[in-house]
Protein backbone atom coordinates (compact mmCIF):
# COMPACT_ATOMS: atom_id res chain seq x y z
CA UNK A 1 0.00 0.00 0.00
CA UNK A 2 0.71 3.35 -0.42
CA UNK A 3 2.44 5.48 2.61
CA UNK A 4 3.29 9.09 3.34
CA UNK A 5 6.32 9.83 5.28
CA UNK A 6 7.62 12.88 6.65
CA UNK A 7 11.32 11.57 6.70
CA UNK A 8 12.99 14.67 7.88
CA UNK A 9 11.85 18.70 8.37
CA UNK A 10 10.12 19.96 5.61
CA UNK A 11 11.03 16.52 2.95
CA UNK A 12 8.09 14.06 2.22
CA UNK A 13 8.38 10.85 0.39
CA UNK A 14 5.82 8.73 -0.84
CA UNK A 15 6.84 4.81 -0.14
CA UNK A 16 5.30 1.27 -0.75
CA UNK A 17 4.73 -1.00 2.13
CA UNK A 18 2.87 -3.69 3.04
CA UNK A 19 -0.74 -3.45 4.03
CA UNK A 20 -2.25 -4.31 7.52
CA UNK A 21 -5.02 -7.13 6.95
CA UNK A 22 -6.26 -7.78 10.45
CA UNK A 23 -7.66 -5.50 12.73
CA UNK A 24 -7.00 -5.58 16.70
CA UNK A 25 -9.43 -6.41 19.42
CA UNK A 26 -12.83 -3.55 19.46
CA UNK A 27 -11.23 -2.36 16.18
CA UNK A 28 -11.76 -1.78 12.45
CA UNK A 29 -9.93 -1.70 9.59
CA UNK A 30 -10.19 1.55 7.38
CA UNK A 31 -9.61 2.12 3.78
CA UNK A 32 -8.99 6.32 3.44
CA UNK A 33 -11.13 7.91 1.59
CA UNK A 34 -9.67 11.45 1.64
CA UNK A 35 -7.45 13.10 4.27
CA UNK A 36 -7.74 16.70 4.71
CA UNK A 37 -4.01 18.28 5.54
CA UNK A 38 -4.42 19.95 9.01
CA UNK A 39 -2.80 22.75 10.80
CA UNK A 40 -1.03 19.73 13.26
CA UNK A 41 0.07 18.24 9.71
CA UNK A 42 1.50 21.33 8.66
CA UNK A 43 3.71 21.87 11.96
CA UNK A 44 5.09 18.10 11.67
CA UNK A 45 6.18 18.87 8.68
CA UNK A 46 8.16 21.94 9.43
CA UNK A 47 9.18 21.15 13.15
CA UNK A 48 7.66 18.29 15.06
CA UNK A 49 9.73 18.28 17.87
CA UNK A 50 9.30 19.91 20.37
CA UNK A 51 5.65 21.05 19.43
CA UNK A 52 4.86 17.56 19.86
CA UNK A 53 5.83 15.24 22.75
CA UNK A 54 7.92 12.03 21.27
CA UNK A 55 8.01 13.05 17.77
CA UNK A 56 9.97 11.43 15.60
CA UNK A 57 10.49 10.91 12.13
CA UNK A 58 9.54 8.76 9.92
CA UNK A 59 6.58 10.03 10.50
CA UNK A 60 2.73 9.42 8.84
CA UNK A 61 1.07 12.35 8.98
CA UNK A 62 -2.82 12.89 8.46
CA UNK A 63 -5.06 13.93 11.43
CA UNK A 64 -8.17 14.28 9.61
CA UNK A 65 -10.00 11.55 7.37
CA UNK A 66 -12.95 9.90 6.28
CA UNK A 67 -12.52 6.20 5.48
CA UNK A 68 -14.60 3.18 4.16
CA UNK A 69 -15.32 0.31 6.84
CA UNK A 70 -13.67 -2.72 4.83
CA UNK A 71 -12.81 -4.88 7.87
CA UNK A 72 -14.72 -5.57 11.28
CA UNK A 73 -12.96 -7.63 14.67
CA UNK A 74 -15.39 -10.49 15.63
CA UNK A 75 -18.61 -9.24 16.76
CA UNK A 76 -17.92 -5.47 16.15
CA UNK A 77 -20.02 -3.62 14.81
CA UNK A 78 -20.29 -5.56 11.86
CA UNK A 79 -23.35 -2.96 10.74
CA UNK A 80 -20.16 -0.32 9.98
CA UNK A 81 -19.10 -2.88 7.17
CA UNK A 82 -18.39 -1.33 4.11
CA UNK A 83 -20.07 2.39 5.52
CA UNK A 84 -18.11 5.60 4.94
CA UNK A 85 -17.35 7.13 8.16
CA UNK A 86 -15.01 10.09 9.54
CA UNK A 87 -12.43 9.07 12.33
CA UNK A 88 -12.94 10.94 15.65
CA UNK A 89 -8.59 11.66 15.87
CA UNK A 90 -9.01 11.60 19.66
CA UNK A 91 -8.71 8.51 21.98
CA UNK A 92 -9.23 8.26 25.09
CA UNK A 93 -7.87 5.80 27.68
CA UNK A 94 -11.50 6.14 29.76
CA UNK A 95 -10.01 5.28 33.30
CA UNK A 96 -8.09 8.24 34.41
CA UNK A 97 -9.55 10.42 37.09
CA UNK A 98 -10.47 12.89 34.04
CA UNK A 99 -11.90 10.44 31.52
CA UNK A 100 -14.33 9.33 34.61
CA UNK A 101 -15.34 12.79 35.38
CA UNK A 102 -16.22 13.06 32.07
CA UNK A 103 -13.40 15.63 30.62
CA UNK A 104 -11.99 13.18 28.37
CA UNK A 105 -10.44 16.01 26.38
CA UNK A 106 -7.86 16.12 28.90
CA UNK A 107 -7.29 12.62 29.35
CA UNK A 108 -3.35 12.78 29.67
CA UNK A 109 -3.09 9.37 27.84
CA UNK A 110 -5.33 9.84 24.84
CA UNK A 111 -3.75 8.69 21.64
CA UNK A 112 -4.49 10.60 18.86
CA UNK A 113 -3.89 10.23 14.80
CA UNK A 114 -1.29 11.28 13.25
CA UNK A 115 0.26 12.81 16.36
CA UNK A 116 3.22 10.45 18.29
CA UNK A 117 3.44 7.85 18.71
CA UNK A 118 0.32 7.01 16.30
CA UNK A 119 0.62 7.52 12.74
CA UNK A 120 -1.81 9.72 10.74
CA UNK A 121 -4.40 8.56 7.70
CA UNK A 122 -1.84 9.19 5.04
CA UNK A 123 -1.74 5.61 4.15
CA UNK A 124 -4.01 3.38 2.35
CA UNK A 125 -5.05 0.79 5.59
CA UNK A 126 -4.92 0.52 9.25
CA UNK A 127 -7.30 0.23 11.96
CA UNK A 128 -9.03 2.52 14.54
CA UNK A 129 -11.05 2.07 17.08
CA UNK A 130 -14.83 1.01 15.93
CA UNK A 131 -15.87 3.37 19.03
CA UNK A 132 -14.60 6.62 16.88
CA UNK A 133 -15.47 5.60 13.09
CA UNK A 134 -18.73 7.45 13.17
CA UNK A 135 -20.78 6.97 10.01
CA UNK A 136 -21.44 9.97 7.24
CA UNK A 137 -24.99 10.81 5.96
CA UNK A 138 -25.39 8.89 2.63
CA UNK A 139 -25.98 12.05 0.83
CA UNK A 140 -22.72 14.56 2.22
CA UNK A 141 -19.64 13.67 -0.28
CA UNK A 142 -16.89 12.94 1.29
CA UNK A 143 -14.70 16.02 0.86
CA UNK A 144 -17.59 18.00 2.73
CA UNK A 145 -17.74 15.47 5.23
CA UNK A 146 -13.84 15.58 6.26
CA UNK A 147 -14.53 19.26 7.86
CA UNK A 148 -16.31 17.57 10.25
CA UNK A 149 -13.32 17.32 12.36
CA UNK A 150 -11.71 20.90 12.11
CA UNK A 151 -15.27 22.01 12.33
CA UNK A 152 -15.64 20.08 15.59
CA UNK A 153 -12.64 21.75 17.07
CA UNK A 154 -14.06 25.60 15.86
CA UNK A 155 -17.19 24.75 17.70
CA UNK A 156 -15.51 23.28 20.72
CA UNK A 157 -13.77 27.45 20.62
CA UNK A 158 -17.40 28.54 21.25
CA UNK A 159 -18.20 25.86 23.91
CA UNK A 160 -14.64 26.45 25.82
CA UNK A 161 -15.48 30.47 25.92
CA UNK A 162 -18.54 32.18 27.97
CA UNK A 163 -19.46 34.03 24.79
CA UNK A 164 -22.69 36.53 25.04
CA UNK A 165 -25.03 36.15 22.56
CA UNK A 166 -25.04 39.22 19.88
CA UNK A 167 -21.13 39.58 21.95
CA UNK A 168 -18.69 40.84 19.42
CA UNK A 169 -15.78 38.61 18.53
CA UNK A 170 -12.17 38.73 16.64
CA UNK A 171 -10.90 35.84 15.20
CA UNK A 172 -6.83 36.30 14.75
CA UNK A 173 -4.98 34.20 11.79
CA UNK A 174 -7.39 33.03 9.22
CA UNK A 175 -6.00 30.03 7.80
CA UNK A 176 -8.96 26.91 7.74
CA UNK A 177 -9.59 27.14 11.29
CA UNK A 178 -9.75 30.67 11.39
CA UNK A 179 -12.25 30.71 8.84
CA UNK A 180 -14.39 28.10 10.19
CA UNK A 181 -14.48 29.73 13.73
CA UNK A 182 -16.33 32.89 12.08
CA UNK A 183 -18.46 30.66 10.33
CA UNK A 184 -19.37 28.97 13.78
CA UNK A 185 -19.60 32.33 15.00
CA UNK A 186 -21.95 33.50 12.62
CA UNK A 187 -24.24 30.41 13.10
CA UNK A 188 -23.67 31.15 17.24
CA UNK A 189 -25.53 34.53 16.42
CA UNK A 190 -22.37 36.96 17.07
CA UNK A 191 -22.76 40.35 16.86
CA UNK A 192 -19.68 41.80 14.91
CA UNK A 193 -17.01 39.50 13.73
CA UNK A 194 -13.21 40.87 12.81
CA UNK A 195 -10.83 38.98 11.26
CA UNK A 196 -7.11 39.85 11.72
CA UNK A 197 -4.25 38.45 9.64
CA UNK A 198 -1.48 39.63 7.51
CA UNK A 199 -2.35 38.07 4.62
CA UNK A 200 -4.56 39.39 2.23
CA UNK A 201 -6.06 36.66 0.37
CA UNK A 202 -6.85 35.38 4.06
CA UNK A 203 -8.66 38.84 4.99
CA UNK A 204 -11.22 38.40 1.96
CA UNK A 205 -11.29 35.10 2.58
CA UNK A 206 -12.96 35.49 6.04
CA UNK A 207 -14.81 38.06 4.67
CA UNK A 208 -16.46 36.05 2.01
CA UNK A 209 -17.35 33.60 5.33
CA UNK A 210 -19.01 36.33 7.50
CA UNK A 211 -16.56 38.46 8.95
CA UNK A 212 -17.66 41.64 8.99
CA UNK A 213 -14.34 43.81 8.91
CA UNK A 214 -11.05 42.08 7.79
CA UNK A 215 -7.98 43.96 9.06
CA UNK A 216 -3.91 43.40 9.14
CA UNK A 217 -3.11 43.47 13.16
CA UNK A 218 -1.91 46.68 13.36
CA UNK A 219 -4.90 48.18 12.00
CA UNK A 220 -7.06 45.64 13.86
CA UNK A 221 -5.90 47.33 17.30
CA UNK A 222 -6.64 50.86 15.90
CA UNK A 223 -9.61 49.74 15.26
CA UNK A 224 -10.73 47.76 18.27
CA UNK A 225 -9.51 50.71 20.42
CA UNK A 226 -11.32 53.46 18.76
CA UNK A 227 -14.79 51.63 19.23
CA UNK A 228 -17.19 52.50 21.61
CA UNK A 229 -16.21 49.22 23.85
CA UNK A 230 -12.40 49.70 23.41
CA UNK A 231 -12.24 46.11 22.01
CA UNK A 232 -14.21 42.86 21.99
CA UNK A 233 -15.77 40.53 24.14
CA UNK A 234 -13.98 37.00 22.83
CA UNK A 235 -10.51 37.06 20.66
CA UNK A 236 -9.81 33.60 19.69
CA UNK A 237 -6.06 33.23 18.34
CA UNK A 238 -5.89 30.43 16.07
CA UNK A 239 -2.56 31.44 14.29
CA UNK A 240 0.54 29.75 15.14
CA UNK A 241 2.77 32.98 15.43
CA UNK A 242 3.52 33.69 18.74
CA UNK A 243 2.87 36.93 18.70
CA UNK A 244 -0.38 36.80 17.58
CA UNK A 245 -1.57 36.50 21.11
CA UNK A 246 -0.43 40.20 21.83
CA UNK A 247 -3.14 41.00 18.96
CA UNK A 248 -5.77 38.91 20.54
CA UNK A 249 -5.10 40.68 24.04
CA UNK A 250 -4.89 43.99 22.13
CA UNK A 251 -8.51 44.07 20.23
CA UNK A 252 -9.87 42.37 23.34
CA UNK A 253 -12.26 44.63 25.52
CA UNK A 254 -11.75 45.39 29.26
CA UNK A 255 -13.66 41.68 30.94
CA UNK A 256 -13.10 39.73 27.66
CA UNK A 257 -11.81 36.73 26.91
CA UNK A 258 -8.62 35.71 24.89
CA UNK A 259 -8.87 31.86 23.96
CA UNK A 260 -5.56 30.49 22.72
CA UNK A 261 -6.83 27.95 19.87
CA UNK A 262 -3.22 27.74 17.61
CA UNK A 263 -0.33 25.90 18.44
CA UNK A 264 2.90 28.69 18.50
CA UNK A 265 5.86 27.42 15.85
CA UNK A 266 8.47 28.72 19.03
CA UNK A 267 6.51 27.03 21.77
CA UNK A 268 5.73 30.35 22.72
CA UNK A 269 2.62 32.93 23.47
CA UNK A 270 3.93 36.68 24.35
CA UNK A 271 1.22 39.36 25.26
CA UNK A 272 1.50 42.42 27.16
CA UNK A 273 1.16 41.01 31.01
CA UNK A 274 -0.02 44.68 32.13
CA UNK A 275 -2.52 45.56 29.69
CA UNK A 276 -4.13 41.91 30.34
CA UNK A 277 -4.26 42.32 33.82
CA UNK A 278 -5.47 45.93 33.63
CA UNK A 279 -8.32 44.59 31.19
CA UNK A 280 -8.84 41.30 33.52
CA UNK A 281 -9.07 39.66 30.63
CA UNK A 282 -9.74 35.35 30.87
CA UNK A 283 -7.15 33.82 29.08
CA UNK A 284 -8.47 29.80 28.17
CA UNK A 285 -6.49 27.41 26.46
CA UNK A 286 -8.06 24.54 24.44
CA UNK A 287 -6.96 20.91 23.89
CA UNK A 288 -8.49 18.80 20.67
CA UNK A 289 -12.13 17.96 21.32
CA UNK A 290 -13.20 14.30 21.54
CA UNK A 291 -16.70 12.95 21.03
CA UNK A 292 -18.55 15.89 19.16
CA UNK A 293 -17.99 14.57 14.99
CA UNK A 294 -21.47 13.30 14.91
CA UNK A 295 -22.77 16.87 16.05
CA UNK A 296 -20.30 18.29 13.88
CA UNK A 297 -21.59 16.59 10.99
CA UNK A 298 -25.05 17.98 11.56
CA UNK A 299 -23.89 21.05 12.08
CA UNK A 300 -22.08 20.57 8.80
CA UNK A 301 -25.36 20.00 7.55
CA UNK A 302 -27.21 22.76 8.11
CA UNK A 303 -28.08 26.07 6.20
CA UNK A 304 -25.78 28.24 8.35
CA UNK A 305 -23.07 26.41 6.97
CA UNK A 306 -23.89 26.87 3.57
CA UNK A 307 -20.64 28.20 1.63
CA UNK A 308 -17.79 26.16 3.91
CA UNK A 309 -16.82 24.09 1.38
CA UNK A 310 -15.46 27.23 -0.59
CA UNK A 311 -12.85 26.37 2.05
CA UNK A 312 -11.37 23.92 0.22
CA UNK A 313 -9.08 25.41 -1.98
CA UNK A 314 -7.10 22.34 -2.94
CA UNK A 315 -8.18 18.71 -3.79
CA UNK A 316 -4.65 16.39 -4.36
CA UNK A 317 -4.17 13.27 -4.99
CA UNK A 318 -1.32 11.55 -3.03
CA UNK A 319 1.27 11.66 -5.21
CA UNK A 320 0.73 15.47 -4.84
CA UNK A 321 1.09 15.64 -1.13
CA UNK A 322 4.63 17.03 -1.69
CA UNK A 323 3.89 19.50 -3.23
CA UNK A 324 0.90 20.20 -1.33
CA UNK A 325 3.04 20.58 1.77
CA UNK A 326 5.57 23.26 0.39
CA UNK A 327 2.35 24.86 -0.72
CA UNK A 328 1.04 25.13 2.59
CA UNK A 329 4.56 25.97 3.74
CA UNK A 330 4.84 28.80 1.28
CA UNK A 331 1.01 29.72 0.99
CA UNK A 332 1.09 29.85 -2.39
CA UNK A 333 -1.81 29.68 -4.67
CA UNK A 334 -4.00 31.57 -2.67
CA UNK A 335 -4.00 28.23 -0.82
CA UNK A 336 -6.55 27.51 2.63
CA UNK A 337 -7.32 24.13 2.60
CA UNK A 338 -5.55 20.56 1.04
CA UNK A 339 -7.58 17.68 1.18
CA UNK A 340 -6.06 14.44 -0.46
CA UNK A 341 -7.61 12.22 -2.64
CA UNK A 342 -6.68 8.89 -1.52
CA UNK A 343 -6.41 6.00 -4.38
CA UNK A 344 -8.40 3.05 -4.53
CA UNK A 345 -6.52 0.44 -2.66
CA UNK A 346 -5.59 -3.12 -4.72
CA UNK A 347 -4.26 -5.68 -3.10
CA UNK A 348 -3.19 -7.32 -6.26
CA UNK A 349 -0.68 -4.62 -6.86
CA UNK A 350 1.32 -6.24 -3.64
CA UNK A 351 3.83 -8.97 -5.11
CA UNK A 352 4.46 -12.24 -3.27
CA UNK A 353 6.59 -10.32 -0.96
CA UNK A 354 3.57 -7.73 -0.68
CA UNK A 355 6.17 -4.83 -1.87
CA UNK A 356 6.97 -3.86 -4.92
CA UNK A 357 10.34 -3.85 -4.14
CA UNK A 358 11.40 -0.74 -1.87
CA UNK A 359 11.98 -1.88 1.50
CA UNK A 360 15.30 -3.92 2.74
CA UNK A 361 15.44 -6.40 4.74
CA UNK A 362 16.34 -4.46 7.91
CA UNK A 363 12.80 -2.15 7.07
CA UNK A 364 14.89 0.60 5.96
CA UNK A 365 12.60 2.00 3.10
CA UNK A 366 13.38 3.59 -0.36
CA UNK A 367 11.21 6.58 -1.56
CA UNK A 368 9.22 5.40 -4.70
CA UNK A 369 7.21 9.67 -4.52
CA UNK A 370 9.39 12.76 -5.49
CA UNK A 371 11.22 14.14 -2.46
CA UNK A 372 10.26 17.86 -1.51
CA UNK A 373 12.46 20.02 0.31
CA UNK A 374 10.72 23.71 0.46
ZN1 LIG B 1 -8.11 9.09 30.32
Amino acid sequence: MKVVHLTTPETVELFDLPARRETGAGELLVEPLVVGISGTDALHYRRGAPLTDGFRHPHIPGTECVARVVGVDRGVHKKLLWQRVVLDPVSPCMKCEWCRDGQKTLCPHARTLGCPPVMGAMQQRFSWPSALCVPIPDDMPDELAVLATPLSLAAHFLEVARFPFMGSAAVVGCGHLGLLTIKVLRARGAGEIIAIDPIGYRRRAAVSMGADKAFDPIEAIDYARSSKSGGVHLAIDVSNASESSRTAVAVSRRGGQVLIGGIPLDNRVLFDAREARQKALTVNFTRRPHNTLARSLRLRQSPQMEGVEATITHLLSLEEVPDAFRMIRRMEEDVIKVVIQMPTYEPREESAQMITGRVSANGASEPIGQVAKG
